[in-house]
């Protein structure tokens, strides 16, 4: 795959304007697949600055799920890693929608397969059954058995494989054959939770009032002391406090890559970072080669 430079990246120069905030507080139902506490090396009371000994966490931190930095230092951070991704591979589900792969039932079928899946592995098992069945219809007559095949080898291709087929049936009959568009709709479909809701809504419809959250996003949210959270559903929280609403909708794709290329899970390659200066690195143990 190669990187791209469609409408994806160019949000980076150009994030959305200001506008009403749309939320209900009562849709925090984490998605079965997706939710991940945040490891016990993550946690610390003080953020310190970039080099200091006293990165490496602090044990008995006290438990703190609100947001920990200002706007003012949250948002020269995603300009710079903005800056820096546009040269990097997208992840798949954007990729998918630059390739004009996507419709928003294609979004939400890929987001669904994409859950503990590599990027990769998501894309080509994405085209594979979207050649047989794109459409709520088509997917919805499919023998499951024939969509566990197409989508190998997705990690939990045979759940996901039964959760496809149900929502396809469920857009079907109660949305019309039309991807819902509403977070409170989208968590009504059988495997959709609030990471996959998010992501169809900024995604497919262009939404600016969602922040997706998986397991990138978690991660080096706290790393970098924006948020001191032990779960993907408590950082969503707090990065709505955190981060101005004109960024929401790219934090996602900016740490998403991020996190893939940089600062991954084990030995983050921090040399190489852009934001290195500005990271207290909270719960980072070991650092990888440049
Ligand atoms: S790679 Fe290192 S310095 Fe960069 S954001 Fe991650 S933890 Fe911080």
């Amino acid at each position: 795959m190669t990187g791209g430079s469609g409408a994806a990246r160019d949000a980076i120069a150009s994030p959305a304007g200001e506008g009403p905030l749309l939320r209900s507080w009562s849709l925090w139902a984490p998605d079965p697949d997706e939710s991940r506490s945040m490891p016990a090396t993550a946690k610390r009371t003080q953020p310190t600055p970039a080099g200091s000994a006293n990165r490496r966490g602090a044990a008995g931190a006290t438990p703190f799920h609100g947001p920990r930095s200002s706007t003012s230092e949250v948002v020269p951070v995603l300009r710079a890693i903005g800056r820096a991704i546009r040269a990097m591979e997208l992840p798949a589900i954007e990729k998918l929608q630059e390739d004009n792969a996507a419709t928003p039932f294609r979004t939400l079928v890929s987001t669904m397969l994409s859950a503990q899946t590599r990027d990769p592995v998501t894309y080509e098992a994405s085209m594979r059954l979207f050649a047989r069945a794109d459409s709520p219809a088509a997917l919805a007559t499919l023998p499951a058995k024939t969509i566990e095949r197409l989508i190998y080898p997705v990690s939990f291709y045979r759940n996901k494989a039964r959760h496809l087929k149900e929502t396809a049936r469920d857009i079907l009959d109660r949305f019309g054959g039309v991807t819902p568009t509403t977070m409170e709709e989208l968590l009504t479909l059988k495997g959709v939770g609030r990471k996959t809701a998010n992501l169809v809504l900024i995604v497919a419809h262009e939404s600016p009032d969602n922040i997706c959250v998986d397991t990138h996003v978690h991660r080096i949210a706290n790393r970098l002391g924006w948020v001191r959270t032990r779960t993907p559903e408590q950082t969503e929280r707090a990065l709505y406090e955190v981060a101005p609403r004109r960024w929401w909708k790219d934090v996602n794709l900016y740490l998403v890559t991020w996190g893939q290329q940089v600062c991954r899970p084990v030995y983050p390659r921090c040399g190489a970072c852009v934001v290195a200066g500005a990271c207290p690195r909270i719960g980072v143990t070991r650092e990888g080669r440049v």
